[in-house]
């Protein structure tokens, strides 16, 4: 079959595409530009969005054998839908895993999984150094379920040894990890959990595929929040889970019943973002490189988090894992929460927003914001300090954040 023929529309092989035909082995660029796409009859180029809930059939017999399973085929978008089905075939091929479930948000994929590989009985075992939701979400919810949680450093080899038992059935990390960019030791923490028959799920959302790919490097599922940079514009929620074919089926069981599906058009918008991620991950990557060298000679600025920084205790483990150390740059300043605040209240341009992974460049003061919720404890455990900012450097012209900064810092 050419690139150019459409596919018929009761097409058994509904699940193929153009790439998957030549069975070569492309790059990761090409397959961000092309791998999923699923031409409809009409030969159009770009994507389609096909923004329907349902799906029709040839006669009674054909819709009988697509609800029986016996024919594959769409039935209902909280299923299956032809844009979700592009994006996730796209993030599959970038992350080098067999299939993708997409959800309605990040949250939604880390409810999925929790919801399909955990029971009553089972124990939990995540890192301290995690999204403010992931541990609200396990704390206040997951328990109520009778799954137990424990969180340990996510730098401390002996804590995740001495933590594990027997029935620990998932080991959950960030790497890098918000706000400080603690990198997760990906390989020695699947050996761990494996040797304890436990799953290893890795939060991939600061790094994206175009990064750092964790299963290769021996985790079985992979989560995202779309939100973030796999949009790169702060237009619309979603999610992720990436793993092998049969560990996945069970969260798409689980989607597919409970019904937190990603909405066609944001898998649209979502399917268009993968084909600049790296593009926009390098640059994104090059600018915080600037921003936090800038921050490390400032003399109001205590301590710069930023794990490209040679001094950064993680630097020689984000080089094995990370193409480039992504772009959240967390930093301390003098003054403690005064300062913070006076440093974000005297920029102009910079966003201050909770949110991260934009092509605007943001600034939060985690404390107050992101992690206020935490208990002072957890919030300590976090490394997350009154005097801290979160940068998330976005795409403006490094001299301009740069600038926008300074006017901050030097009114301290
Ligand atoms: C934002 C975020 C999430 C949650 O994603 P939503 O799309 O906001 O639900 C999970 N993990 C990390 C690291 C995040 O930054």
């Amino acid at each position: 079959m050419s690139q150019n023929t459409p596919t018929p529309r009761y097409d058994a092989n509904w699940t193929t595409d153009a790439l998957d035909l030549d069975n070569l082995d492309y790059g990761m660029q090409t397959l961000a530009v092309r791998a999923g796409q699923h031409r409809s009859d009409e030969g159009e180029h770009s994507e389609a969005l096909y923004m329907t809930s349902s799906f029709v059939y040839a006669d009674a017999a054909d819709a009988a054998a697509h609800f029986a399973g016996e024919v594959k085929g769409n039935i209902y978008a909280r299923f299956t839908n032809p844009s979700v089905r592009t994006f996730e075939r796209r993030l599959a091929a970038l992350e080098g895993g067999e299939r993708c479930v997409a959800t309605s948000s990040g949250m939604a994929a880390i409810l999925t999984l929790c919801m399909a590989y955990l029971k009553a009985g089972d124990h939990l075992l995540a890192a301290k150094q995690l999204f403010g939701s992931s541990m609200s979400l396990f704390n206040n919810y997951l328990v109520k379920f009778g799954v137990t949680v424990t969180y340990v450093d996510v730098t401390n080899h002996a804590a995740w040894q001495a933590a594990i038992r027997d029935n620990t059935k998932l080991l959950y990390v960030e790497s890098p990890s918000n706000p400080l960019a603690q990198i997760a030791d990906i390989a020695f923490l699947s050996q761990l959990a494996h040797a304890h028959g436990a799953l290893l799920a890795v939060d991939n959302c600061f790094a994206t595929p175009a990064l750092q790919q964790p299963l290769k490097f021996g985790a079985d599922i992979v989560v995202h929040s779309a939100t973030k940079y796999i949009d790169g514009q702060g237009r619309a929620l979603g999610g992720a889970l990436i793993g092998n074919a049969d560990l996945l089926q069970e969260a798409h069981l689980f989607v597919r019943t409970a019904g937190p599906s990603m909405s066609p058009f944001h898998a649209w918008l979502f399917t268009k973002g993968l084909e600049t991620l790296k593009l926009r991950m390098l640059a994104h990557s090059d600018n915080a490189m600037q921003v936090a060298q800038f921050l490390s000679n400032h003399p109001k600025v205590l301590t710069v988090h930023h794990a490209g920084l040679p001094d950064h205790p993680a630097y020689k483990l984000c080089k094995k894992q990370q193409l480039a150390p992504a772009a959240i740059v967390g930093f301390e300043v003098v003054n403690g929460r005064t300062g913070a605040w006076q440093v974000i209240d005297n920029t102009h341009m910079l966003s201050i927003t909770g949110n991260l992974g934009d092509a605007k460049t943001t600034i939060t003061h985690p404390a107050t914001t992101t992690h206020a919720r935490l208990t002072p404890e957890a919030r300590a455990d976090a490394g997350v300090t009154e005097g801290l900012i979160r940068l998330s450097v976005g795409l403006e012209d490094a001299k301009d954040i740069i600038a926008d900064l300074a006017r901050g810092l030097d009114t301290l």
